[in-house]
C-alpha cells in the first residue's frame, strides 16, 4: 500500500497528509490514491498485453463517477447489475458499447434502457431472463446482444457470501444445462449469441479454481462451435482478491498466468470484470476518535465512522487494518467501534493503537465495497470522498447534508 504511507511520523495519501484532509474536509471521509487506481489498472494492462482482451470494471465495488471516469480515460469497459449503474456509466464518460449487464433481476426498463444505449452485451442469468429480453428486443425492433452466464461448481474457497459459482446459488444456470439453453436462444431471432460468461467469486486468492472455471467454458465453447454457434467472447468475471491483513495475494500477472494458459489458442476475445483488485486497496476510511472508553474487560476507541460508513466487518466479519494517522501517548488495545446502535457495529476488534481522544485513525483497503455498500441507518449522513492526485486533492463527492436524508419524505396531511 505504497501510496498510503508514513512521512515524519504522520500517514500520507501520496503527497498530502491525511491531517490536512480532515482538516478541509471533515471526517469520516474516503480518501482515493489516482496512482493507486492506475497502478492496479497497469498490472492487468501488463498481464493482458498481446492478447485481445476487454477489462470491464465492477461498477458496483466503488461506483463514485470520478473513479469511473479513471477507468473511463484508461479505456475499460464496464461491468454493470443495474439500470442506475448504466446512468452512471453514461455520466461517468464511459463507452455503453462496452458495457456488460450481470445480474438475475433485469427488469423490462432496464433492459429497454441497455438496448436503447447499445450496450456490449447481455449476461443472462436464467432462460425466463433470455425469453423476456427476446420480447423486449422484438418491441423495439433490435437485436439483443447475449452471453449465458454458467455455473461452472467449482469451489472458489472464499467466503460463503461472496463465492457465486456453486450449484447452490442463484447466479448463472448450471454449465451441464447451457448447451440446451444456448441453442434455444440460437433460434430466436431478436438474441445474437456474442459469448460464454462466469463469475465464480470474489476475494479469490487461489488462481486454481478460475483456472478450472475456464477450462469448462472453453469445453463448451468447443461444443458450441461443433453446433455451428461462434462465439465473439469468453468472459472470466472478476473475483482477484486483495490484501487485508496478512493474507499472501498473487500479483495479477501470476494470478491470470493459469487461465491464459488454458485459454492459449482460443480466438475468442478475453473478457474480465475486476472490481475488488481495481479499488480496494487504493482507498481508506478516515475517521476521528470521539471517544476512549475504558472497561473492565475491554476499552473501546468510539471513532465517527460506523458500519453505515464501512459495512464490510458487521456484514461478514471482514478484517481491515486500523493505522493511526499520528501515533501517540501508549498504546492499548482497543475495539474500535462506531455510533451506531447496534453490538455488530465494529471497523476492528482488539486493535493495539496509540491515540487519544480526537486524534485521526485510518481504515485501511476500503475502496472496495465501502462507500457503494454503506447506507443511512441511525439518520447518519454519508462520509464525503475525496481523490489525490499528487499533491492535489479533489473533492469527488460532497458529505450528504442531514436535510438531504428526508428530502423525500412528507407528513401526512
Ligand atoms: C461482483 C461481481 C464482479 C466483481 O467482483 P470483484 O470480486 O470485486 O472483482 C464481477 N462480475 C460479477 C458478475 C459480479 O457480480
Amino acid at each position: 500500500m505504497k501510496h498510503f504511507e508514513s512521512r515524519d511520523g504522520a500517514l500520507y495519501a501520496e503527497d498530502v497528509a491525511l491531517e490536512r484532509i480532515a482538516a478541509e474536509y471533515g471526517t469520516p471521509t474516503f480518501v482515493y490514491s489516482r496512482a493507486a487506481l492506475t497502478e492496479a489498472h497497469a498490472a492487468y494492462a501488463d498481464a493482458l498485453a498481446g492478447r485481445d482482451a476487454m477489462l470491464c470494471y465492477a461498477v458496483k465495488s466503488n461506483s463514485n463517477l470520478a473513479i469511473m471516469n479513471v477507468f473511463a480515460r484508461l479505456g475499460t469497459g464496464f461491468d454493470i447489475v443495474s439500470g442506475g449503474e448504466l446512468a452512471r456509466v453514461i455520466a461517468a464518460g464511459g463507452d455503453p458499447a462496452k458495457v456488460v449487464f450481470s445480474g438475475v433481476g433485469k427488469t423490462r426498463d432496464e433492459m429497454r434502457a441497455a438496448l436503447t444505449h447499445g450496450i456490449y452485451c447481455f449476461n443472462v442469468e436464467s432462460e425466463a431472463e433470455l425469453h423476456r429480453l427476446a420480447e423486449v428486443a422484438a418491441s423495439l425492433g433490435k437485436r439483443a446482444p447475449i452471453a449465458l452466464r454458467v455455473n461452472p461448481d467449482v469451489d472458489p474457497k472464499t467466503h460463503p457470501y461472496i463465492s457465486t459459482g456453486l450449484k447452490c446459488n442463484k447466479f448463472g444456470v448450471p454449465i451441464a444445462d447451457a448447451h440446451r439453453i444456448y441453442l434455444e436462444a440460437a433460434k430466436l431471432p431478436q438474441l445474437e449469441i456474442r459469448g460464454i460468461a462466469c463469475h465464480i467469486g470474489s476475494q479469490l486468492l487461489d488462481p486454481a479454481p478460475v483456472a478450472e472455471a475456464a477450462g469448462k467454458v472453453v469445453a463448451l465453447a468447443e461444443a458450441l462451435n461443433r453446433d455451428g454457434i461462434e462465439l465473439r467472447h469468453l468472459d472470466l468475471g472478476g473475483g482477484l482478491g486483495i490484501r487485508y491483513d496478512d493474507e499472501t495475494v498473487p500479483a495479477t500477472r501470476d494470478y491470470l498466468a493459469p487461465l491464459l494458459a488454458v485459454l492459449a489458442g482460443r480466438k475468442e476475445r478475453l473478457l474480465l470484470e475486476p472490481g475488488r483488485s481495481l479499488v480496494g486497496n487504493a482507498g481508506v476510511l478516515l475517521s476521528k476518535v470521539e471517544y476512549l472508553k475504558r472497561g473492565e474487560e475491554r476499552n473501546f476507541a468510539i471513532i465517527d465512522a460506523a458500519m453505515n460508513d464501512l459495512a464490510r466487518p458487521a456484514l461478514y466479519d471482514a478484517y481491515h487494518r486500523i493505522a493511526e494517522v499520528r501515533p501517540r501517548g501508549k498504546a492499548d488495545i482497543y475495539d474500535v467501534v462506531g455510533p451506531v446502535c447496534e453490538s455488530g457495529d465494529f471497523l476492528g476488534r482488539a486493535r493495539e493503537l496509540a491515540v487519544e481522544q480526537e486524534d485521526l485513525v485510518a481504515i485501511f483497503s476500503a475502496g472496495a465495497y465501502g462507500m457503494t455498500m454503506s447506507s443511512n441507518y441511525n439518520t447518519r449522513a454519508r462520509a464525503a470522498e475525496v481523490m489525490v492526485d499528487g499533491e492535489s486533492v479533489h473533492l469527488i463527492r460532497a458529505r450528504e447534508r442531514i436535510e438531504d436524508l428526508y428530502a423525500g419524505e412528507r407528513l401526512l396531511p
